[in-house]
């Protein structure tokens, strides 16, 4: 379930060197290669686990990720909650806590922390807009109260691995080299559990589902995140907990698109508002307004309504509406409306004036394209 720090598993610190990672996975592959070990199967979990971890460490884009939000930020195989390249920012670490100090070097001494974890909150618009508190679930892995995350039996304690006499590290002769390595037997704890706790078979963690109460702060959008400190999963041996990451998705809104601050929506209007102007009522998030349209507006004309978009999550101005007008052709016509109509065209272009702009310079244009082609 819970995954071994990369670095780690590489036996290298968090800012090292490529080359220097190339070095140390080299010697794990060479020394845990399937060829070298057939039929070991440690050997050959050790050798898929400094490959993977090699992989992702060597590619400088999973490795921010990673670096940033441990395996959450890596596993892309969860679907929804999986991050893509870590290009979102952090905009609650001063708000929601504290980030761990250290730790996630990855030294052997002392108990790991545990994972991050990622979940994905779809909010409505409004909510994103207003701020909200949501109360979520989330499964995770959390130190077994019976064995206080020990992983050994009631009224027992893990005792010193025999192996390396409780040092977690072991030397090993590899051809002509006396190789430190970790101990395979407590696999680098130090500690072994002869007895283990009924609970958690040993492991020292049992899955629960948290309710959490997440306080969403107004403004936010898809792609930021808020940090729980803590809330991840609970370090194996009794480490810390990692974080939980709560990924914004705001879902689609039936009236408004919604651009950074700025909130845009389409207005009908009928053709004779279009002509004569006059007041239309159109939304906002805070209810309707008036907006006055002038005489002969055209049809896909944005109209600017300042202040009623959405106030940024970092601060800073508050966006604006834009809202577009669409003419809409009259249908289901009477047939006093047909004549009306009727008594209307013929009077357009009377006296050479020019009364539809756009569909003149239209006409205009493709005269001169037939013209050019000498058809
Ligand atoms: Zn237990
Ligand atoms: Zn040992």
């Amino acid at each position: 379930m819970s995954k071994r720090d990369y670095y780690e598993v590489l036996g290298i610190q968090k800012g090292c060197d490529e080359k220097e990672m190339k070095k140390a996975y080299r010697r794990i592959a060479m020394k845990y290669h399937p060829d070298r070990n057939p039929d070991d199967p440690k050997a050959d979990e050790k050798f898929k686990e400094a490959t993977e971890a090699y992989e992702v460490l060597s590619d400088s884009q999973k490795r921010a990720a990673y670096d940033q939000f441990g395996h959450a930020g890596v596993n892309q195989q969860g679907g929804a909650g999986g991050f893509e390249g870590g290009n979102f920012s952090d905009i609650f670490g001063d708000v929601f806590g504290d980030i761990f100090g250290g730790g996630r070097g990855g030294r052997r001494s002392g108990p790991r922390r545990g994972s991050d974890l990622a979940y994905t909150l779809d909010l409505d618009l409004e909510e994103a807009v207003k701020g909200t508190t949501v109360k979520i679930n989330v499964p995770r892995m959390a130190h077994c109260k019976t064995c206080d995350g020990s992983g050994a039996k009631k009224g027992t304690s893990p005792k010193d691995c025999n192996t390396c006499g409780g040092v977690g590290q072991v030397r090993m002769q590899q051809g002509f080299f006396s190789v430190q390595q970790t101990c395979p037997t407590c696999r680098g704890k130090g500690k072994v559990v002869s007895d283990p706790c009924n609970s958690c078979h040993g492991q020292g963690l049992v899955e629960e589902t948290r309710n959490l109460s997440v306080k969403v702060p107004a403004g936010v959008d898809t792609g930021d995140r808020i940090r729980l400190s803590g809330e991840g999963e609970a370090g194996p041996d009794g480490g810390p907990s990692g974080d939980l990451f709560v990924q914004v998705h705001v879902r689609e809104h039936n009236i408004f698109t919604r651009d950074g601050k700025h909130l845009y929506c389409e207005v009908p209007i009928s053709f004779a508002d279009a002509a004569l102007g006059g007041e239309l009522e159109v939304p906002t998030l805070e209810g309707r307004v008036k907006l006055k349209i002038p005489a002969e507006t055209q049809t896909g004309k944005l109209f600017r309504l300042r202040g009623k978009g959405v106030t940024p999550v970092r601060g800073g101005n508050v966006g604006d509406l834009m809202c577009r007008v669409v003419v809409e052709t009259p249908v289901n016509l009477s047939k006093r409306q047909r004549e009306l109509l009727e008594e209307f065209q013929a009077t357009l272009h009377e006296g050479g004036k020019k009364q539809s702009p756009q569909k003149d310079g239209w006409f205009e244009g493709v005269k001169n394209f037939f013209d050019d082609m000498k058809i």
